[in-house]
């Protein structure tokens, strides 16, 4: 039995009974893509959160032509190039304090793997081999492949089928108190997250989480002092704590980085989907000195021993380089602010929407917004619909959400937010 489709790609979650021939795609501009039936589509979701600067961004674009002509592609094993070097330099000086030291790879899942292990392999060198396992929260996301599933939620997350495959790691509840919590309301999540550490504390490496918003697990946004607090037990604990801001990282929660909004440097952090502007597939794994220097030793184990063919790929890099200056630039964090401004206004606003049935929760950070539903069967053909409408949505599960890219003016910021609204309201 196979799929009635022509095409021999393999989609991504899809189901191969159900889903149906896929759109293409045959170019965009701005917020928008364009089909080859001729429809136009304006993009609430930015490709997965990457497409910061919206498509065909004439400094991108122009970037890759130039690099192109230079140099595509060498290994960075043994050998460097400037771009490396001075994204190095670039992602060093916008981290948070004390992050000095990058790790290039090609993915986000494959920046948290370069994570895990280098959290796992430090515990080792400085002999406590026995902090091999990870510390993770209910609700997360890390990743596809094998060790990031392990560290996804291991209920609700998509991955429960490979339970038996995976190692096992222990799990903290998921913070509850929302970004704008008092002191209070965060200490409950705190003491939850010590009675974890202390009961497996002695076996832990890191702490992972998704800081201020747990995006693909449902986009639960929470406080920053939930940060400030695992910043100090996982120093009294001898934990690492690893942010995984793939997609929190440059501007989604209104701030450069999540960590931002905390004053906190964890002692590693890992990047990817907005590094590149989303023009290629990237990564950055970064750490700060006392991890760096653990690996500062004699014996053959002191070497990380992680080495992806592209990590380091000079198109990429040089896309990441463009992609920050125009960031900066451009005052990007302003216009976060207005999205977020104009999505506070449309969504968390609106009387009607909160009380609607089927409605559970609107929340809103950075430029990220959710309507939070009752169930998946209130979201069914939510996309179907709303590419009727001209915006291109895809629900999550039970969470209808926007995570435009940050050129999207005003006015079709409010297109996206009314398609949202109307699908509970006047449809
Ligand atoms: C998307 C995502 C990843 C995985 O990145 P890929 O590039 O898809 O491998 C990891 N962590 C978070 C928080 C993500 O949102």
């Amino acid at each position: 039995m196979t799929a009635p489709l022509s095409s021999p790609v393999w989609h991504p979650y899809a189901h191969l009974k159900t889903q149906r021939a896929a759109p293409k795609v045959v170019g965009g501009e701005g917020p928008r893509f364009t089909l080859g039936s001729g429809e136009t589509l304006l993009d609430a979701t930015c490709s997965w959160w990457c497409m910061i600067h919206g498509y065909a961004h004439p400094r991108l674009v122009a970037a890759i032509h130039e690099q192109a002509g230079e140099l595509c592609h060498v290994m960075l094993g043994g050998l460097t190039h400037e771009p490396a070097d001075r994204l190095a330099r670039e992602l060093v000086r916008v981290t948070p304090e004390g992050l000095n030291h990058v790790f290039y790879s090609d993915s986000g899942s494959v920046g948290m793997e370069v994570a895990m292990k280098m959290a796992v392999q430090y515990h080792q060198l400085r002999g406590k081999s026995a902090k091999h396992r990870l510390l993770s929260l209910m609700k997360a996301y890390h990743g596809d492949t094998a060790g990031c599933m392990a560290v996804c939620d291991p209920e609700e997350g998509m991955h429960s089928l490979f339970a038996g495959y995976l190692p096992h790691h222990p799990f903290a509840p998921a913070p509850t108190a929302p970004f704008d919590a008092e002191p209070e309301a965060v200490a409950s999540d705190l003491a939850a997250l010590r009675e974890v550490l202390e009961r497996h504390h002695h076996k832990v490496a890191a702490l992972l989480m998704e800081p201020l918003l747990q995006a693909a697990g449902g986009l639960n946004m929470t406080s920053p002092l939930y940060l400030r607090g695992a910043r100090e037990l996982c120093d009294e604990f001898d934990v690492l704590l690893v942010f995984d801001e793939v997609a929190t990282g440059f501007g989604r929660t209104g701030r450069m980085f999540a960590a931002d909004h905390a004053d906190v440097t964890p002692d590693i952090m890992v990047l990817s989907k907005g590094l590149t502007g989303g023009y290629l597939g990237h990564a950055a794994t970064l750490a700060t000195d006392r991890v760096h220097d653990a690996f500062v030793g004699d014996t053959p184990e002191h070497a990380f021993m992680h080495g992806p063919t592209f990590m380091g790929n000079p198109l990429a890099c040089r896309l990441a380089l463009e992609s920050l200056a125009v960031f900066e630039e451009e005052d990007y964090l302003g216009k976060i602010e207005e999205l977020n401004r104009v999505l506070r206004e449309t969504l968390l606003e609106d009387v009607e929407l909160a009380v609607h049935p089927a409605v559970a929760e609107v929340r809103v950070l950075g430029a990220t917004a959710v309507i939070e539903t009752h169930e998946t069967a209130d979201l069914a053909g939510v996309g179907d619909w709303a590419r009727e409408q001209g915006v291109w949505l895809r629900p999550i599960g039970r969470w209808l959400y926007t995570m435009p890219a940050y050129i999207t003016e005003e006015r079709d910021m409010r297109r996206i937010t009314s398609v949202m609204k109307a699908w509970f309201l006047r449809r």
